[in-house]
């Protein structure tokens, strides 16, 4: 089948998004605009976006999966994963004062992230081939901003827009794969010192890994593979929740400490 889009849509939605990005300004979905976008079309725009990143001297340092949860995909009405890239400057430590102004409405999801030791490729990787491709599994935080008003996308919107990330942060302590069970650690969210949500690695496809494997089989679909050091977040344990300027947000993770930061007013 001819592929339905041309290069110039491409570089047209990915110059969109970027600038939404930039400018921290919103836009309607882009399937207002362009109903026929496929997966792939939406894919090939994230793949521009990374491009362009890279070329202004940003580096992909990992990936990220998106509606990884029942939860996750009931609340945004999306029916399976979508997937972005981290580049170095969406990585804050932990602790860290984030601005609130850079972005539009941010939303945080605890999440489980796994940094690898080898290459990672191929469509039907186990969750054993993912835990033995393991380094370390680290508590961490994701901030995702979507480009779109009111968080009203579809997948296709979603996959084009890097799967709306934005920042995240890297928890205090690394841990073997061989002595924390990602899919037994739970986690309790509190916004200002007070409990929101709780979740637990079950909550991510069944398995943190298994959401590594699954990435690592949407790269194989366009012909990539996942390095070796990548740090690939996994998915949010709790379903994402809203945020104010001055917000202070803690996710304490069973076992492996806690996670936090501070947005700016
Ligand atoms: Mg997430």
């Amino acid at each position: 089948m001819p592929h339905s889009i041309t290069h110039d849509i491409i570089s047209q939605i990915a110059t969109r998004l970027e600038e939404a990005e930039l400018n921290h300004k919103d836009l309607p979905k882009i399937t207002d605009d362009f109903p026929d976008l496929t997966m792939a079309d939406a894919t090939a725009v994230n793949w521009e976006i990374r491009r362009r990143k890279l070329a202004r001297g940003h580096k992909a340092i990992g990936m990220k999966m998106g509606f990884t949860s029942n939860a996750m995909r009931a609340q945004m009405g999306v029916s399976s994963p979508t997937y972005g890239t981290l580049y170095d400057h969406y990585r804050f430590e932990n602790g860290a004062t984030i601005s609130f102004s850079e972005l539009i409405h941010p939303r945080i999801e605890p999440e489980l992230s796994f940094i690898t030791h080898s290459e990672l490729s191929g469509p039907d990787l186990s969750i054993t081939d993912v835990l033995n491709a393991t380094e370390a599994i680290v508590p961490s935080i994701e901030i995702v901003d979507s480009r779109f008003i009111d968080y009203k996308f579809d997948m296709v919107s979603n996959q084009a827009d890097n799967s709306s990330s934005a920042r995240f942060i890297v928890g205090p302590q690394q841990f073997s794969p061989d002595i924390i069970d990602a899919q037994a650690v739970t986690c309790q969210l509190e916004r200002n010192g007070e409990i929101i949500d709780h979740g637990s690695g079950a909550e991510v496809m069944e398995h943190p890994a298994a959401s590594v494997a699954c990435l690592v089989a949407m790269l194989d679909e366009v012909g990539k593979t996942l390095p070796a050091g990548s740090f690939v977040m996994t998915g949010g344990m709790t379903r994402a929740a809203a945020s104010a300027p001055g917000d202070h947000f803690v996710a304490r993770f069973s076992g492996m400490g806690d996670v936090h930061f501070h947005f700016s007013q």
